[in-house]
């Protein structure tokens, strides 16, 4: 196997935040084999590694001194089709956009409402992205991943993912031990809309009405609409999830603030990050080269040429504040490397 590690590379064009970062090593994998020879490289052993995608979901603190780990198996599998019934394989290299284009191209339901969430199939698991009152949970079947503590690959069903708002298993008991090789999801020939969130029936509407294709492009334009483009303005999304808080603290809150968003939820009630940092007075703000979105106050970008280490004083910042006005601790949905 020839070795296909490469040595001191820039990492600037695989963050969408667009800092100038470099890796000590890189290396891309397309089968277990490869990525086993690898983690057998003896030039890597010991160093801390992660895996990148698309890089649209992490902030580089700076240069990373270990081994950056990039699947580029691209393959999509349709499993099986039962009735309505489909299954599905996505290899983890796959760009999650073309994985949902390639779904609503075939009438397969159930991920067009995540139509241009950036990024690839394997980080999709990762997070539980999320979008349109959809989670991407709700479509996984399983999860191979190739695990770095036992040297083997493994199956993991959905229900053992311990799925959750931005959260699994792999962001917990299985942090940096778990590379996901590539996702089964059982999607439907039969769609189930789900319209109910912000704008997007209207958009639909406006579109000629309920279609997978319709909502599709319903999502892309309200996306393209609301969100700064990182091939322009730097940025990985959402930088902080909503805060769960208890009844008491919301009541609190709202009897202070009655226009404040807040939704109950199992374990509490969610407010919106986005709203409390807006009511901070952050919106549109600048620290050095970092600011806040002018128009989405969740987004925090690079106005040029800024460090991860600027993005992230902003965030601390912005986090102190919260705490300071609010008595909320908001933490970042962004991985920091
Ligand atoms: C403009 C914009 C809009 C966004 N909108 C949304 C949104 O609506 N909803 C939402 O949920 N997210 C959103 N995001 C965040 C991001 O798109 C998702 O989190 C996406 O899944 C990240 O994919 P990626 O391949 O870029 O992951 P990366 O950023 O490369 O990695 C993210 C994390 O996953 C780990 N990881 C990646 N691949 C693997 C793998 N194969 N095995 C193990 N670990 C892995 C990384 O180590 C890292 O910790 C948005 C981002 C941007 C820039």
């Amino acid at each position: 196997m020839k070795n296909r590690i490469v040595t001191d590379k820039s990492l600037l064009d695989m963050n969408t935040f667009g800092i100038s970062a470099r890796t000590a090593y890189y290396a891309e994998f397309s089968s277990v084999y490869e990525l086993r020879a690898v983690l057998a490289d003896p030039q890597v052993a010991g160093l801390p590694r992660r895996v990148v995608g698309g890089g649209s979901n992490i902030l580089l603190q700076g240069d990373f001194p270990g081994l950056i780990l990039h699947p580029a198996a691209q393959e999509i599998s349709l499993l099986e089709k039962t009735g309505d019934t489909v299954v599905i394989r996505a290899e983890a290299g796959v760009e999650w956009d073309l994985f949902v284009a390639w779904n609503v191209a075939r009438g397969y339901a159930g991920l067009e409402n995540l139509s241009l969430i950036p990024g690839y199939v394997g980080a999709s698991v990762i997070q539980n992205i999320g979008a349109y009152g959809v989670e991407a949970c709700e479509a996984v079947r399983e999860v191979e991943i190739f695990r770095t503590d036992t040297g083997l690959t493994e199956t993991i069903p959905a229900e053992k993912c311990r799925f959750g708002y931005r959260d699994s298993i792999f962001k917990r008991e299985l942090f940096g031990k778990a590379i996901v090789l590539s996702v089964m999801f059982v999607l439907s020939t039969v769609p189930r809309f789900r319209l109910d969130y912000g704008d997007l029936r209207a958009e639909v509407e406006r579109r000629g009405g309920a279609t997978i294709e319709n909502v599709r492009q319903a999502v892309i334009a309200i996306r393209e609409s609301k969100l700064p483009d990182p091939k322009v303005l730097g940025n990985s999304g959402s930088f902080f999830k909503n805060p769960v808080v208890s009844e008491a603290m919301s009541a609190e809150l709202t009897a202070k603030y009655p226009d404040m968003p807040a939704y109950p939820v199992p374990d509490g009630v969610k407010l919106a990050a986005g709203w409390l940092i807006d009511h901070a007075g952050w919106k549109g703000r600048r620290m050095g080269n970092a600011g806040v979105h002018d128009r989405q106050a969740l987004v925090l970008v690079n106005s040029g040429g800024a460090t991860g280490a600027e993005i992230l004083a902003l965030a601390r910042a912005i986090q102190d504040d919260i705490h300071e006005k609010f008595g909320v601790d908001i933490e970042p949905e962004v991985n920091i490397l």
